[in-house]
């Protein structure tokens, strides 16, 4: 008998109808031998409404309490599906991420996974129950409180179950047939990838593409765990989404996968671009700079830094953070300013990053070259850049984001036949 997990996001429960349309999918699942555990997402975007709502009460939300909060909305389609699944004449059971022994840090709205203890979950496999855990959500032995593992969490609870329970494999159903190219919302040529390593799948999650969380594409690629991205709109095949050792040493009677040298465009608009003006040319400063800004919380992604146009002896140094970061660097930043000795910060909101990702480029030369030329085509400005061994980044404007995605998806030759569909969520 096979165990499976599956996973549910937001948009694939987003109503009643939803709700007993997956608890069909799973009751199939069970009904052909298998024994399945579900991990659940919050219904549509409850979860960005119950932020919403916590903000209209307080500016800064104790991060404990906003944790209970949100970890509610979890609890809600957990239910819901358990008894969908009931009135199919089906033995159903759901647990929250604590009585389901998911053990984190106590790091509120970030916790890690530190430990899963599946205990009661094993059981109800073993009583013949179909068993539902709440996403997201988890539980520190220390502080005995209830945690979030932070936002698109669900998926690492999934990924979790089936590594703690030794699933043949892990099923994310989503609003899209698979991994595309490229988010097919913005860029609607993307065409489904088959198979992807979970190496590229790595570079594009953590360049925006939110289809699958980063943490849960580690914790995969850590213990082993064959990640399957499919729809829960229809019964297509999705995305294997493969480890490095099986991808080379492929099982009897696959091809190799193969290895285009760009496997994907990725966008990201979740990011500000803070400039430190006039710095002293000196050794030290950089590190001032940078020590000021972890310690006020700040995750830096992208950091340029260029001699001032202005003044001789001093440069300017800008660097990339997640937005709701940004208010609290500037203002550790304007404390410093004086003993730090440059001469002044701004702030920009209104950037795009785009990622052109692809195991190839190790081997290939003149990739960003093309990159720079389709961009430079298409009349849009390149602010920054970085790299990595198989990424490029580049910041733009934001408003010229989607049209530069389209552009270089083009001209990498990504462009799909048909459009690609989407088939619900709000995108939000
Ligand atoms: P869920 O609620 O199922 O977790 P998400 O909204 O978190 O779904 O993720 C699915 C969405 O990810 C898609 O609707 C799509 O807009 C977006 N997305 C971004 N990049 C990609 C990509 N490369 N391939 C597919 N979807 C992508
Ligand atoms: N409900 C949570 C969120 O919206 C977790 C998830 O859906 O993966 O981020
Ligand atoms: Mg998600």
């Amino acid at each position: 008998m096979a165990l499976i997990v599956q996973k549910f996001g937001g948009s694939s429960v987003a109503d009643a109808e939803s709700i007993k349309r997956v608890a069909k999918r799973i009751v199939e699942t069970r009904k052909a031998g298998n024994e399945v555990v579900v991990a659940v997402s919050a219904m549509g975007d409850t979860t960005d409404e119950l932020l919403d709502l916590a903000h209209e009460v307080t500016p800064i939300p104790a991060p404990r309490e906003l944790d209970m909060l949100l970890s509610s909305g979890e609890r809600i389609s957990m239910a819901l599906l358990a008894m969908a699944i009931s009135s199919m004449g089906y033995v159903a059971r759901s647990f929250t991420g604590s009585q389901a022994g998911m053990i984190t840090d106590a790091q509120h709205g970030a916790a890690r996974i530190v430990d899963v203890t599946p205990v009661r979950l094993r059981e109800a496999l073993d009583d013949g129950a179909i068993v539902i855990v709440a996403g997201f959500q988890g539980f520190n032995r220390d502080t005995r409180d209830i945690t979030t593992l932070g936002r698109g969490g669900s998926d690492t609870t999934a990924v979790a179950l089936a590594a703690a329970l030794d699933a043949d494999v892990c099923e994310i159903y989503t609003d899209v047939d698979g991994i595309f190219t490229s988010d097919p919302r913005v860029v609607p040529k993307a065409r489904k990838i088959d198979r992807i390593s979970s190496e590229e799948m790595l570079e594009l999650a953590a360049s925006g593409a939110k289809v699958l969380y980063i943490r849960a594409v580690e914790y995969a690629r850590r213990h082993g765990v064959t990640l399957h991205v499919r729809s829960s709109f229809n019964n297509n095949e999705g995305t294997l989404v493969l480890n490095d050792a099986s991808r080379n040493n492929p099982g009897a009677g696959e091809a190799p996968m193969e290895q285009p040298i760009v496997a994907g465009v990725a966008t990201d608009l979740s990011e500000a671009k803070i400039t430190v003006v006039g710095v002293p040319d000196l050794p030290g400063k950089a590190a001032e700079i940078f020590t000021i800004v972890a310690k006020s919380g700040g995750n830096v992604d992208m950091i340029v830094q260029n001699v001032s146009t202005a003044v001789s002896g001093v440069t300017d140094i800008s660097f990339t953070l997640p937005k709701p970061e940004a208010q609290q660097v500037l203002r550790a930043l304007a404390a410093e300013q004086e003993r730090v000795g440059f001469s002044a910060i701004q702030h920009d909101d209104q950037i795009g990053k785009l990622a052109l990702v692809g195991a190839g480029m190790r081997t290939n030369t003149g990739v960003s070259a093309k990159l720079f030329e389709a961009l430079s085509a298409a009349g849009i400005n390149i602010e920054m850049i970085s790299t990595s061994e198989i990424r490029i980044s580049v910041v733009t404007r934001a408003d010229t984001l989607n049209k530069a995605a389209n552009v270089v998806h083009s001209a990498f030759g990504l462009d799909g036949e048909d459009e690609a569909v989407v088939h619900g969520g709000t995108g939000r």
